[in-house]
C-alpha cells in the first residue's frame, strides 16, 4: 500500500480491496473456483461493482485440463446478463438450453444473452486436455432487454488493428473506429491488447470509464504498475491510454458508459430486486421450464436459495 487513498472508506475495508493510487485505482482480485479451475475474480469488488455495464470479470487459469481436472461446469441458470467468453489457451465446449453446442478456441468470442432466462454448461472433459487460460465476463443487460428472449452468438472474425507495439482485438463495441459484430445492449466495449515491449497508445472514449487487467505479465500506465491478478481502473475523461509493456503481455481492456442502475447480483442472476432473484431461483429449483433444458452429460447445478425472503 502506498500513496494517498482516492476514495476514503473505512467501512471494514481490507488492504487487498482498497484502491491505492489516484491516477489509477488498482485492486487485487480474489480467489474463487469454477469447476476444477482456480479463478481470480477481478469484478465485482466492494469498491468497484461495475465498469460500464461489465459486472463480473473472472480470469481463469492458466490451469492444466486433464480427465481428472476438468472445467466441467454443469447446467446452471442465468437472467439479466450476457456471458462473454474469451480464451488465450485451450478449448471449451458451450452447450445451452437454446440447443447451441459450440466449441470455443483462442481468438474466438462466445456471447450468450440470458434475458428472462437461459441455462448452459461449460465442458472440457472428453473435449480437451492441456492448458486452459481465459476470461469469463458478464455484462448487465439494461431494463429494455433484460426480460427479453435469450440468444447465443459465436464470432470467429473480430476486428483487429495495430497500435505502436501490438495488436488490438475488438471483442465488443467500438474501439479505434472498429466495431465488433457482437451484440451489445448498452454502450460498452471490450478488447484484448496483445502487446510487445514498449509503449502503445490505445484510443478510448472520454465519456466512458475503463479498466485494464493484465492476463499475462504486467504493464505500466500513468506511472502505476498493474500486475497480472490486478485490475487497474482508469476512470473517465481520457481520449487515449498509453500502456507501457516491459515485454510481451496480453491485457484485457473493458469500458463503457457508467451503468446507472443499482444491480442485485446473487449466484448466477443479475437483477434489480431481491424478489426477482427469489422468483428466478424458485423456477430453477422447481425446473418449471423457464430455463429450458441443456443436453449435457453433466449434472444440473443447484444451490440453496438466497438468504433473504421473497417480498
Ligand atoms: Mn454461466
Amino acid at each position: 500500500m502506498s500513496g494517498p487513498i482516492c476514495q476514503p472508506d473505512d467501512d471494514g475495508v481490507t488492504a487487498s480491496d482498497e484502491p491505492h493510487e489516484c491516477n489509477i485505482e488498482v485492486t487485487e482480485g480474489r480467489a474463487a473456483t469454477v469447476g476444477a479451475i482456480a479463478v481470480n475474480r477481478l469484478v465485482p469488488r466492494r469498491t468497484r461493482r461495475t465498469v460500464g455495464a461489465w459486472c463480473f470479470v473472472d480470469h481463469m487459469g492458466p490451469a492444466a485440463m486433464t480427465p481428472a481436472d476438468a472445467l466441467d461446469v454443469g447446467p446452471h441458470p442465468h437472467i439479466g446478463l450476457q456471458t462473454v467468453t474469451w480464451l488465450l489457451e485451450g478449448n471449451v465446449l458451450h452447450r445451452d438450453s437454446l440447443g447451441s453446442e459450440q466449441l470455443i478456441r483462442p481468438g474466438q468470442l462466445n456471447l450468450m444473452t440470458a434475458g428472462h432466462g437461459v441455462s448452459h454448461s461449460e465442458e472440457t472433459r472428453g473435449i480437451y486436455e492441456g492448458p486452459l487460460h481465459g476470461v469469463q465476463l458478464w455484462v448487465a443487460q439494461p431494463t429494455d432487454t433484460r426480460d427479453g428472449v435469450p440468444a447465443f452468438e459465436h464470432h470467429e472474425d473480430l476486428p483487429r488493428f495495430d497500435v505502436d507495439n501490438g495488436t488490438v482485438s475488438v471483442l465488443v463495441g467500438n474501439i479505434g473506429g472498429l466495431t465488433s459484430p457482437a451484440r451489445r445492449d448498452t454502450v460498452h466495449e471490450g478488447a484484448e491488447l496483445d502487446l510487445r515491449r514498449g509503449a502503445s497508445t490505445v484510443p478510448i472514449d472520454p465519456g466512458h470509464e475503463y479498466a485494464l487487467a493484465p492476463l499475462t505479465g504486467r504493464v505500466t500506465v500513468r506511472g502505476e504498475s498493474i500486475e497480472v491478478g490486478s485490475l487497474g481502473y482508469l476512470g473517465t475523461g481520457h481520449d487515449e491510454v498509453v500502456i507501457d509493456a516491459p515485454g510481451p503481455t496480453k491485457v484485457l481492456l473493458i469500458g463503457g458508459e457508467p451503468f446507472a442502475d443499482e444491480l442485485v447480483m446473487w449466484w448466477n442472476y443479475v437483477a434489480r430486486t431481491r424478489a426477482e432473484v427469489v422468483e428466478a431461483h424458485r423456477s430453477w429449483s422447481d425446473d418449471d421450464g423457464r430455463f429450458g433444458t441443456v443436453e449435457s452429460p453433466l449434472a444440473r447445478i443447484d444451490v440453496p436459495g438466497p438468504p433473504w425472503p421473497a417480498r
